[in-house]
């Protein structure tokens, strides 16, 4: 989302280097890490989060990382995917196959695009899942967006490292157009998009809410946050109209309190 406050995207080569988070989720096989640390560098990216890698550090991860060393000498290891993208203000999901509830969809040139856009505003993480099952669905659903790289549909689930390699490279490709003026701004907009973590928060007051005014119940909750989450995600929300929101779940929730004082009183 192009804003009026955006830094012009000519810093979009290095802008990417210092925003870009590459995470990967519980990889089992080192050599994959050491090959996406070959990819993203190779890619101008350095940013590399594992969380709970199987095997990790290991002499194997070096060997394929084939003098990308030092993107691993910096890799951040954390154990959850919380923690990994702390801080972003956009997280991408990436599967390799179709989902129960299917999400806002962008493709590699889409997603290499929003990225650099957005890296005017805040960091941004590209999120990768386990080599024998992906993401789950609960991972899935923490992210704005899902990329799902369209490979041959019968056999659309690429090695590990080298779909690292198709997202940075589409990356790559945003941040040199954006060097050259050429990358194309979103709609014009006033005010800067939301931040993941900040609508995390907001999901989590959402669900409080919704289960103090008797919506929601917290033990067959069914697929509503999800679908919720869904809804929200579909319109990309800016900061102004998410603090909105806030305040508008503050003022049911006190409504809430109130009516239930006055049923306390009377009973
Ligand atoms: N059997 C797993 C495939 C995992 S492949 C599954 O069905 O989900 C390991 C990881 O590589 C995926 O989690 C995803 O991050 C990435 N990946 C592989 N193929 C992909 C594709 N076609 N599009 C997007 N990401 C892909």
């Amino acid at each position: 989302m192009k804003t009026a406050s955006s830094p012009p995207l000519s810093s979009a080569l290095s802008e990417s280097r210092s925003r870009v988070r590459v995470v990967l989720v519980e990889t089992s096989h080192p050599g994959n890490i050491g090959g996406a640390a070959r990819a993203m560098k190779n890619m101008g990216l350095a940013n590399l989060y594992l969380v709970s890698p199987h095997r990790y550090p290991s002499d194997r991860a070096r060997w394929r990382a084939a003098g990308a060393d030092d993107v691993l000498d910096e890799a951040v290891v954390v154990d959850s995917l919380e923690a990994a993208v702390a801080g972003c203000g956009l997280v991408v999901g990436t599967s390799a196959r179709d989902r129960r509830i299917p999400w806002p969809l962008l493709n590699p040139r889409e997603c290499g695009e929003r990225v650099v856009q957005e890296t005017s505003h805040h960091d941004v993480a590209l999120v990768f899942g386990r080599e024998d099952r992906g993401l789950t669905n609960e991972e899935l659903q923490r992210c704005t967006y899902h990329v799902h790289i369209p490979a041959n549909p019968d056999y659309s689930s690429l090695n590990l490292a080298a779909a690292v390699q198709v997202l940075c490279y589409e990356v790559r490709m945003a941040a040199l157009a954006g060097e050259n003026g050429e990358l194309p701004a979103l709609t014009g907009w006033d005010v800067p998009p939301a931040r993941a973590e900040d609508l995390e928060l907001y999901f989590q007051h959402l669900e409080q809410a919704l289960v103090d005014i008797g919506f929601h119940d917290r033990d067959n909750p069914r697929q509503t946050m999800a679908r919720l989450r869904r809804l929200y995600g579909r319109i990309r929300l800016d900061r102004m109209e998410l603090s909105i929101l806030r305040g508008v779940l503050t003022a049911m929730q006190n409504i809430a309190h109130r009516n239930r004082q006055l049923k306390d009183r009377v009973e």
